[in-house]
């Protein structure tokens, strides 16, 4: 019998499956556009699933676990989806028990943020740490955190929502919580874009794009476009007033920055350090390395694969 768990991983905008080893070692990765509605999308996670079960080489009973990560709200210890935001109409979902009976196989559902976290402490960028934060700055921004080589939950399952730190609390309104100036409602893919077409300004070479991202407003900033650079430094004034909160708060000796957004590299990383290292107290505040996480988009079923072996559910392989 061949030791492995299936990953799956629901995302708002994809779903991801994966045959993932004891070791961390991705055997088959598969991705997939999220359909709407529950039965559409369960429906299509598990054929998924079975597809990268084929691919990774393993029979679907020999399975040892099935892991999945989704973000939150949820109740981690029953295996529930209660509403999460990211997908409209679905309310007390008992994922687990669906994917259960799917696959015959005992299975685990985890905050994507806190299997992410534990994907990267385990087998990134956070290897041989003690005290790790994790950051997604994404669609929406997400989290987790290591505590003494643990990942925290919180009393059900949905601490660590990083994202939801406020920065400006006078701020813009944070889509993901219905709060006011969430890191997220500046610092998201969605709220960095969001922002640059608030305030346009039509001699910036934005103005030529027709329908532009996050991307482009780091590529436009890069290149030297002066609107684009002032959205680009208040989204990594943001960044680094959220993780001097952050920082001051937990004392990690490493924080991994992963998503999307990421992709611009020490454009975003450099100046969130340099405001760390200005503003975050002394001794935590210089110490604290402030990474990019290691896994990519592959972070996703490696975090499930992660929570899953380190639950009982994983029969003890982690
Ligand atoms: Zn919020």
């Amino acid at each position: 019998m061949t030791s492995a768990v299936l990953a799956l991983d629901i995302g708002g905008t994809k779903l991801a499956a994966g045959l993932v080893a004891p070791d961390g070692r991705v055997r088959s990765f598969l991705v997939a556009p999220t359909p709407v509605g529950v039965r559409l999308v369960l429906e299509a996670l598990f054929a998924l699933g079975r597809r990268a079960a084929t691919q990774g080489g393993v029979d679907l009973p020999d399975v040892d676990a099935v892991g999945i990560a989704c973000g939150g709200p949820l109740d981690a210890a029953r295996g529930v989806l209660l509403c999460p935001p990211h997908l409209p109409g679905w309310r007390d979902v008992p994922v687990a028990r669906l994917a259960e009976e799917a696959f015959g196989v005992p299975a685990v559902l985890d905050n994507d943020g806190t299997a992410a976290a534990a994907a990267e402490h385990r087998f990134g960028a956070g290897v041989g740490t003690r005290q790790m934060v994790y950051l997604t700055l994404s669609t929406g921004v997400g989290g987790g955190v290591v505590v003494d080589g643990r990942v925290y939950r919180g009393a059900t399952g949905n601490g660590a929502e990083l994202g939801h730190v406020v920065v400006d609390w006078r701020g813009r309104s944070c889509r993901g919580c219905g709060g006011r100036g969430c890191l997220e409602a500046y610092v998201s893919g969605t709220s960095i874009a969001e922002r640059a077409r608030e305030s346009l300004e039509p001699a910036s070479t934005l103005a030529a794009v027709g329908s532009f991202t996050a991307a482009d407003v780091a590529a436009h900033a890069a290149a030297g476009d002066g609107f684009a650079g002032r959205v680009w430094r208040r989204t990594t004034e943001a960044l680094g007033t959220g993780l001097t909160s952050i920082v001051n708060m937990l004392e990690p000796e490493l924080v991994v920055l992963g998503g999307g957004v990421t992709r611009a590299g020490e454009a975003l990383i450099g100046p969130a350090r340099q405001a760390v290292r200005m503003a975050a107290m002394t001794p935590g505040g210089r110490a604290v390395r402030i990474e990019r996480a290691a896994l990519g988009d592959r972070v996703g079923v490696v975090g499930a694969a992660a929570v899953a072996l380190r639950s009982p559910v994983g029969k003890g392989l982690a």
